[in-house]
């Protein structure tokens, strides 16, 4: 398989052959098709493996084709939000969105803790497409009233097992409150306690599994 037999957008392939990628990764060539065709996602997987761009690429996609979405301030509404445990996953979440996004024109941004909050609070009252944030400061935002979930179409948990084990459970739940129940939504893990399955259970909705 190659990256051409993806059905992915023009913009998208040349962006990925810009990379110097020859063959999906064996995430990727089950996880695009599965995400492309909207269903929802259970993935296995470590690091290193593509996973990112295994949910990237298609959300691009899907973005690209859909029409935009007006928040409640009149700007841009996300339609997409990730969620990372770290801030270092985030940054590189938000750097591959940008890389493989870079012909079509959607925007995204990055929201993280430890850094100051005004400069985030500008780029989203900007209005942005695509939302990667760690769950902490995405809710601290969220609570001043700088953020609107109620567009998000699609959701990607990643690395949910690192998140839960940062004691971000708590976080993460009320953050599936705020965003609409109808969605595509994704959880990426490296392994699978009750408690991944359990969020798992309650998020996704007749799941494609992909372990790799
Ligand atoms: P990830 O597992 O998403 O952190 O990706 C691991 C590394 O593999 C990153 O440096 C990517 O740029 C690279 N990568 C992702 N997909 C491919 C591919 N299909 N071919 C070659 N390298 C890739």
């Amino acid at each position: 398989m190659t990256f051409d037999d993806l059905k992915l957008a023009p913009a998208i392939l040349k962006a990925v052959h810009e990379q110097g990628y020859e063959t999906p990764t064996p995430i990727q060539a089950q996880a695009i098709p599965a995400v492309l065709e909207g269903h929802d996602l259970l993935g296995g997987a470590q690091t290193g493996t593509g996973k990112t761009a295994a949910f990237t690429l298609p959300m691009l996609h899907k973005l690209a084709a859909g029409s935009s979405r007006t928040n409640k301030f009149g700007k841009d509404g996300i339609a997409a939000l990730v969620l990372t445990p770290t801030r270092e996953l985030a940054a590189q979440v938000e750097e591959s969105i940008r890389t493989y996004g870079k012909y079509l024109k959607l925007t995204s941004t990055v929201i993280f803790g430890g850094v100051g909050m005004n400069p985030q609070i500008s780029k989203l009252k900007a209005g942005v497409d695509i939302l990667v944030a760690t769950p902490g400061r995405l809710l601290d935002l969220q609570q001043q009233g700088f953020l609107d979930l109620s567009t998000v179409e699609m959701l990607v948990l990643d690395e949910a097992d690192r998140m839960l084990d940062m004691g971000f459970l708590p976080d993460v739940k009320k953050i599936l409150a705020l965003v609409p129940k109808e969605k595509q939504s994704l959880l990426f893990s490296a392994t699978f306690s009750d408690e991944i399955r359990e969020l798992a259970n309650n998020l996704l909705k007749n799941p494609q599994s992909i372990q790799v």
